[in-house]
């Protein structure tokens, strides 16, 4: 006799990361944060310390109830959880499981279409137009749970709030669901985000404290959305995910508005510059919204090479379903002066 996964899982092709950095300026295959934490977040995590024998709140009510006040949305709406990505899970495991359909862009967010696989869903993917959700196509798929990401990731584009609330009015799909993983480096992010209307419909945000609050290394993720939808994944989670010290950090940062602000402010200024040197080069990009920028190259491999031996890594587009691209995070200086380099 013989184990096997089940045949859905047994479908999953291996997991292929996107390379982690020699160091950390040249490190741009990720999303994350060009620098590290500040001292309010160390002296945080380092005053936890003195508690690390004992779980953690489940339900991390001190964080939950700052991100409340700090979003102007009730606390009730709000459940933290290990990055964003066990959301991902959970949610397609209650909604979309044992056979439910899920539908999701094509390409879509990785995690978001393998979510489906996993919980044993059907997955229908709808290809972007222009680089965008094509939300009319989209719409008419019917399908027990939708998963958006606005901006979009692999692209970095995005479509409006208008938008997406012609799509909760007309689309098919029962929950709707929109990442919002990107959407504080977003020119005017409250022109595009929903999250004032997660509250007893059926939609659901995602945020992060991987990207804009740059705590990739933290997991620390959470949802806005109807009570229902609260309850129900607290009832499916582990209950003690989200770690105290990841709690601590999430406090402290969320606090931390200059350094929140300031991270905000170079990303966009150092995304239009990112942008600027590749096209010097000759290399078009899809306009972002987020901190990376989807760059159009012939030979991925000749591109990836090069920037290589300038001590660069990024993520080739043939791995996230854009081929004939190379998907790079938007650098602080250091990065940004390597990229110059290997560019000229
Ligand atoms: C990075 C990212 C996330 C965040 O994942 P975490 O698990 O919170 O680190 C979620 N969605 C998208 C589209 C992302 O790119």
């Amino acid at each position: 006799m013989t184990f096997q996964p089940r045949p859905w899982i047994a479908q999953l092709g291996p997991y292929r990361g996107g390379g982690f950095a020699r160091d950390d300026a040249g490190g741009l295959a990720l999303n994350e944060a060009p620098w590290a934490p500040g001292e309010q977040v160390r002296q945080a995590v380092t005053a936890e310390l003195d508690h690390l024998h004992r779980y953690p709140d489940p339900l991390g009510i001190s964080l939950r109830d700052a991100l409340a006040s700090d979003l102007g949305v009730d606390a009730d709406h709000i459940l933290l959880s290990n990055g964003s990505d066990e959301l991902l899970l959970l949610l397609a495991l209650s909604y979309a499981g044992h056979g439910g359909t899920l539908l999701c862009a094509d390409p879509p967010y990785r995690l978001h279409e393998k979510a489906g696989i996993v919980a044993g869903a059907e997955v229908r993917a709808v290809a972007l137009r222009e680089w965008r959700h094509d939300l009319a196509a989209m719409a008419a798929v019917e399908a027990d749970l939708a998963y958006l990401c606005n901006p979009h990731n692999p692209t970095g584009t995005l479509v409006t709030g208008a938008d997406l609330r012609w799509f909760l009015e007309h689309g098919r799909s029962k929950l709707v669901v929109v990442d919002e993983a990107y959407i504080e480096f977003a020119d005017d992010p409250a022109l595009s985000s929903v999250i004032r209307l997660a509250d007893e419909g059926r939609l659901v945000v995602l945020r992060t404290f991987s990207k804009a609050f740059g705590l990739a290394g933290a997991r620390l993720g959470y949802l806005v959305g109807p009570t229902e939808v609260v309850s129900t994944l607290q009832a499916v989670r582990p209950p003690f995910s989200v770690g105290r010290l990841s709690q601590a950090a999430g406090l402290a940062a969320l606090a931390d508005v200059t350094g929140r602000a300031e991270l905000r402010a170079v990303t966009r200024r150092n995304r239009e510059q990112m942008t600027a040197l590749f096209a010097a080069a000759g290399y078009a990009a899809v306009p972002s919204q987020a901190n990376f920028v989807l760059i159009l190259v012939d030979d991925e491999a000749e591109v990836i090479d090069r920037l290589g031996r300038h001590g660069v890594s990024v993520r080739p587009g043939s791995s996230l379903g854009v081929p004939g691209s190379i998907r790079v995070t938007v650098p602080g200086p250091e990065g940004l002066d390597r990229l110059q380099a290997a560019l000229r």
